[in-house]
């Protein structure tokens, strides 16, 4: 059976909602932490649109007629940025964001980008009110756009969270398909949790195949409270599209290794 399409994911989320996860979003999330809401297992489903836009619209569709919520970030590039796309998945019901580069788009100048980044905020908010926003880990820019909150906050723009600086990860584990894997952590530049993965590596709690998951999740053994992001570029039925996401993939995988041996 070929990983990374549609029925898989399908399957992924179906089992986990057999097994008694309720599946939400990222503010959905938060606004339980804040509300001290115990619930006893939950996946925050988090998808970064990085390109293929449209592929996003069908993991929407899934979610939706099965009732999960999720949370949807769009970069400002044309092939993710396209309101037709965010449109459908706002009337889908899922949560929308900023998956924001400004620092890299900007070349480091932290004023510019955050001039930068209040604009296209405004710009998603005229089809959602954004409340989260989610940088995006570009592997190849020396900039890291997190670093943007060391001078500015997102509070005062009534952002209420980041997933990488307001998840409490000692909670929650995090699962990407970053690097079209579920272990590619190892390979990833910036798409990582430092300081828990060691731990959660030591409890086995790593997995390769999205089978694998799904087994994990049958048996038990799946943390509580995860957050599984996705990019659904990857993501695809289609055999001639899934060849082409397999191969662009493999080839990357080898630069990124290069890369995090020189870091
Ligand atoms: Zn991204």
């Amino acid at each position: 059976m070929r990983d990374f399409t549609l029925d898989i994911y399908r399957e992924l989320l179906e089992t986990l909602q057999a097994k008694g996860y309720r599946l939400i979003s990222f503010a959905e999330y938060l606004k339980g932490q804040r509300d001290n809401v115990q619930d006893t297992k939950y996946v925050i489903l988090r998808h970064d649109v990085d390109l293929k836009a449209a592929n996003s619209l069908k993991t929407a569709q899934i979610e939706h007629a099965i009732g999960a919520k999720a949370s949807y970030y769009f970069r400002i590039v044309p092939e993710s940025n396209q309101p037709e796309i965010i449109r459908s998945i706002v009337v889908l019901g899922h949560e929308i964001g900023y998956h924001y580069e400004d620092m890299s788009l900007c070349n480091g100048d932290i004023d510019k980008a955050y001039e930068h980044f209040k604009t296209w905020l405004d710009y998603f908010r005229r089809y959602y009110a954004v409340e989260t926003v989610c940088m995006h880990g570009a592997p190849t820019s020396k900039w890291d756009s997190k670093d943007l909150w060391k001078k500015y906050d997102y509070k005062t723009l009534g952002i209420i969270g980041e997933p990488y600086m307001d998840t409490d990860f000692s909670d929650v584990f995090y699962l990407t398909d970053t690097g079209r894997c579920w272990d590619g952590y190892k390979v990833s530049v910036r798409d990582k949790i430092p300081g828990y993965q060691e731990e959660w590596t030591a409890k086995s709690l790593t997995w390769h195949t999205t089978q694998e998951l799904i087994a994990a999740v049958e048996q038990g053994s799946m943390p509580a409270h995860v957050m599984i992001t996705t990019h659904p570029q990857r993501w695809t039925n289609d055999t001639a599209a899934w060849y082409k996401e397999w191969l662009l993939q493999s080839a990357k995988n080898i630069v990124k290794r290069i890369i995090v041996k020189q870091q």
